[in-house]
């Protein structure tokens, strides 16, 4: 049989990021994005293992720059594609899995697009696009929230009137599953252990940040809410404060909602904190520099993650290890230092020799008599074209 292609696109709220991966391969054979869709700098970038492009899609949707692309992949697959996988944010309580998309699918992400209003059109928009342009492609959605579907209810209810729940959807569904799901299991091959009898806490710490408790192969806990923006300090993002900020800043202040969202979600967290910088490599660097901010961002980081492990370790029976993963879990050595500071209670302790070694190799980077710390790369990407094979079968 010849060697099956899978497009994996992630549509955002005006861009599509995409890669081509081929059954098997260890690369990407074309990756890029589409980005500025909507505007006169529409652009489409795409890269190969030899060069890059960049073409220019003057006021581009979704359905003009796939129209853009799908060719293009389809060329860099020799010829044909046997799929096409979305990363879809958010699906309620519909979906415990991928699922392949048919007319039904398609009715229930929008029928979730009110708790996933800046995430969900962009996935649809990508889905309603390729199927209209190319309406026997087969497609498959891959929910970020799907992994967190077996949490027991006491970590997915939140203390408020049962109706709220039963009618309007208000509780707790978590994000980064498909990473969390992506790393659990690669740390499990990598320490030899069953992943139906390990037990895990994992970090994935980049723009957006979250923990997971993770019990022979299944979600039992995690970090973010019915939103991502529960939860820990993040790039943009403020994470858990006091539900009554919302009532003060209107009361005190005179804030809309939109002004408070936008204070919550794009001027807050590192970038809030710092004055500075939401990017992690910029702050670390400024903190060498003696920068109030980017130190305080940084402590403020990292003290709130070891606090979320530290909660997320109720939801286990025992330690098998702490996962670090992300942009910054995987190549930030200052960040699982100080945050594996404040976890001397359960035990952790750092070889900081290994700590400071870059790789791009799953590795364990515990001193001895720790229980296992590791950095383990995450392949959303990769398990969302593993998804779509499986279930193109
Ligand atoms: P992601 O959203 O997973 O792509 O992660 C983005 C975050 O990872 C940004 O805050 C980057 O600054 C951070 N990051 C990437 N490389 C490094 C590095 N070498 N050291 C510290 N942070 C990094």
């Amino acid at each position: 049989m010849s060697q099956r292609n899978v497009l994996v696109i992630n549509c955002g709220s005006s861009s599509i990021k995409f890669a081509l991966i081929g059954e098997g391969r260890s690369h990407f054979l074309l990756s890029g994005i589409a980005e500025r869709l909507g505007s006169a700098e529409a652009l489409l970038r795409v890269r190969d293992r030899e060069s890059e492009d960049c073409l220019p899609i003057p006021h581009a949707g979704y359905a003009q720059a796939l129209a853009r692309l799908l060719p293009l992949a389809r060329l860099a697959a020799g010829g044909e594609l046997y799929g096409v996988g979305h990363r879809v944010v958010h699906g309620g309580e519909h979906f415990t899995q991928a699922c392949r998309i048919d007319p039904q699918v398609v009715d229930t992400i929008r029928a979730t697009i009110g708790l996933a209003p800046l995430h969900n059109p962009g996935a649809l928009a990508g889905i309603e696009a390729v199927l209209q342009l190319f309406p026997s492609m087969p497609q498959v959605a891959v929910f970020d929230t799907a992994f967190h579907q077996t949490l027991p209810e006491h970590a997915y209810r939140y203390a408020l009137p049962d109706e709220l729940y039963r009618e309007h959807g208000v509780r707790r569904y978590g994000f980064h599953g498909t990473s969390h799901r992506c790393v659990s299991q690669r740390a499990a091959a990598l320490c030899d252990l069953p992943i139906d009898d390990s037990c895990w806490l994992s970090a994935h710490l980049g723009n957006g940040s979250s923990t997971c408790a993770i019990v022979d192969g299944r979600s039992r806990d995690t970090s973010m809410g019915m939103t991502p923006l529960e939860g820990l300090a993040m790039g943009t993002r403020s994470g858990d404060v006091d539900p009554n900020l919302h009532i003060h800043l209107m009361r005190t202040l005179g804030w809309s909602i939109e002004r408070i969202d936008r204070l919550l979600n794009q001027e807050s967290g590192l970038l809030g904190m710092s004055g500075l910088s939401n990017d992690m490599r910029t702050l670390e660097q400024a903190r060498a520099e003696g920068h109030p901010g980017a130190t305080l961002a940084i402590e403020v980081f990292c003290y709130r993650l070891a606090k979320s492990l530290a909660a997320m370790s109720c939801a286990l029976p025992r330690i098998d290890g702490l996962i670090f993963t992300g942009g910054i879990g995987e190549n930030s050595a200052l960040i699982r230092s100080l945050t594996v500071g404040h976890l001397r209670v359960l035990g952790f302790a750092l070889d900081e020799s290994a700590n400071q070694t870059r790789g791009n190799q799953g590795r364990a980077i515990q001193a001895v008599g720790s229980p296992r710390v590791l950095v383990v790369p995450t392949a959303e990407e990769e398990m969302i074209a593993v998804d779509t094979l499986t279930l193109l079968g």
